[in-house]
């Protein structure tokens, strides 16, 4: 059986629960395998973790409008599948 490749969508989806610890092994392993081969998604993460740092607070309400706009043209072309 080989792995089904988590996509881009699936990782933003996911990206608070795994920042919170909160997801099963699998989900994680999945989603690190992910970041491993994702550019897009790496900055993503980076840039999540940059407003934790900035707010204290791991909540995606939290993150500028204009930060999120940029991340959606980030992911445009892979949120099309
Ligand atoms: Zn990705």
């Amino acid at each position: 059986m080989t792995p089904v490749q988590m996509t881009c969508r699936t990782l933003v989806e996911l990206v608070t629960d795994y920042l919170e610890g909160a997801l099963p092994d699998d989900e994680r392993a999945r989603l690190e395998t992910h970041l491993a081969t994702c550019d897009g998604c790496t900055r993503y993460l980076a840039q999540i973790r940059e407003t934790i740092r900035l707010t204290g607070e791991l909540t995606e309400a939290l993150i500028e409008p204009e930060a999120r706009d940029a991340l959606r043209g980030v992911y445009r072309a892979w949120l099309d599948d």
